[in-house]
């Protein structure tokens, strides 16, 4: 094989470096904040350390901060400070005294279910089962009468709490105090029922600055021939994200290392966005900055979202046409990293947004639960000690010679095209998830 003679090796060493300084001396980059900046200002300087060009897309948008979020339990004359009670992005602020009343456990969005009981005035338990993404369902709320809830991240059926929120398009239709709860801890206050609660939320909305890093690699033969190669560079709200997404900025470093060595005949534009965990705000925004000119140059995007975890399965979901996927089946094959490849439409991660303009793209990820769920997602857990330099530096080095045989070939093996089937379910969510178009200076 060809690429078995030239130097793509990733190196260990590399990966450990920008892990620590991304996790370990920066730290938290929760978007907005000077972490997500210095992140961004790192991965810009080691960009142009391989020789890259680089810019900054800064961008305004719509943040969220919680200052104070409690929970108390008002139950035979007796108040009891909930455990464990975490923030809701972009939830309402309560009134100075909080909310208080009944609680009331909504096992689903079914109409009877909302008719069949009086809401009013009580405070909903949910358990995962509700989506407020979706415009009926937000109504439902609202409509209720409920004077807030308390939201359980099913995804994570754990002790601990992980932060859940919205995007800040949802808050049109859902508007109302909300905290998260952990899994567990829900279960032990449905088994207060009856009993009152009352919320406390204290918080700051408002408009806020972050950026995407582009380092860009010009193609020597088709320079307008682009390959996006990208990755998130913000966490969630109190932890380091090694795993989501601090190695995926290690993957498109590294990348970005080996291919500007390397000439490609294609242009490869290797992007670290913002404000991913708010639904790719900031890929959505570099997007729309683009005249659509541009976007059409953009044939394929190859974006890395938590996928060093310790244990768990290399997953790539594949949206684009039947020959897109061929061609990653049969290269996966050729190499030595297994990787599941799933024929799928997935928006919780950037390539989204360049789906909606029909590029085709490959999402590699590493999953670790059952329904391809990570386990450490969004907690505590998700630090340095979870996540596999060496499983990095591999499945880096993997994509690293399918890319590297994409920009060195004088065809591509497919076109720049997403099957019809797959086009309708992106446009659905795009309309559906991302309300797109969407101007977040609206917000
Ligand atoms: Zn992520």
């Amino acid at each position: 094989m060809l690429w078995d003679m030239l130097p793509l090796r990733v190196q260990t060493r590399n990966v450990m470096r920008h892990l620590d300084v991304l996790c370990s001396q920066i730290g938290m980059r929760y978007s907005g904040t000077q972490g997500e900046r210095e992140g961004a200002e790192y991965i810009a300087s080691q960009m142009r350390r391989y020789g890259l060009q680089v810019k900054f897309h800064e961008f305004e948008f719509l943040n969220w901060l919680p200052c104070n979020v409690e929970a108390t339990l008002l139950k035979g004359g007796k108040e009891k400070r909930i455990q464990g009670i975490g923030e809701f992005v972009f939830s309402q602020a309560t009134p100075p005294g909080g909310v208080e009343g009944e609680l009331v456990f909504l096992e689903s969005d079914h109409d009877a279910h909302f008719r069949s009981r009086r809401l009013r005035g009580k405070i909903g338990l949910v358990i995962g089962a509700i989506d407020v993404s979706k415009r009926e369902t937000a109504i439902k709320f609202m409509e209720s009468g409920l004077k807030g809830v308390i939201y359980v991240d099913n995804r994570i059926p754990f002790p601990w709490k992980a932060p859940i929120g919205m995007a800040p398009q949802w808050r049109d239709d859902f508007y109302m105090p909300v905290v998260s709860a952990p899994y567990l801890k829900a279960i032990e206050l449905e088994k207060e029922i009856p009993a009152r609660v009352r919320l406390n939320i204290d918080c700051w909305t408002g408009m806020n600055y972050s950026q995407n890093v582009i380092g860009e690699i010009r193609g020597s033969h088709y320079p307008e021939e682009i390959i996006v190669v990208s990755s998130h560079l913000d966490s969630v709200l109190g932890n380091v994200g090694a795993d989501d997404n601090a190695s995926g900025c290690v993957f498109v470093l590294e990348l970005a290392r080996l291919m500007a060595r390397l000439k490609p005949k294609r242009t490869i534009r290797f992007i670290c966005y913002g404000v991913e965990e708010k639904l790719s705000v900031g890929a959505y925004l570099y997007m729309r900055s683009l005249e659509r000119s541009e976007t059409r140059r953009i044939i394929l995007c190859l974006n890395a979202d938590s996928i060093a975890s310790r244990v768990g399965g290399n997953i790539a979901y594949i949206t684009g046409a039947p020959e897109l996927h061929d061609y990653f089946r049969e290269q996966f094959d050729q190499g030595e990293v297994p990787v599941e490849t799933r024929d799928e439409v997935n928006p919780y991660s950037d390539h989204f947004p360049l789906n909606i303009c029909g590029v085709p793209s490959v999402w590699a990820t590493r999953a670790n639960m059952l329904g391809s769920y990570y386990w450490a997602l969004h907690s505590q857990h998700d630090n340095l000690n979870n996540v596999s330099p060496k499983i990095l530096a591999q499945i880096s080095a993997s994509y690293a010679k399918i890319l590297h045989d994409l920009v060195s070939r004088n065809s591509l093996p497919f076109a720049r095209k997403i099957a019809s089937k797959q086009m309708r379910k992106v446009k659905e969510i795009a309309q559906e998830v991302y309300r797109h178009p969407w101007n977040p200076k609206q917000a």
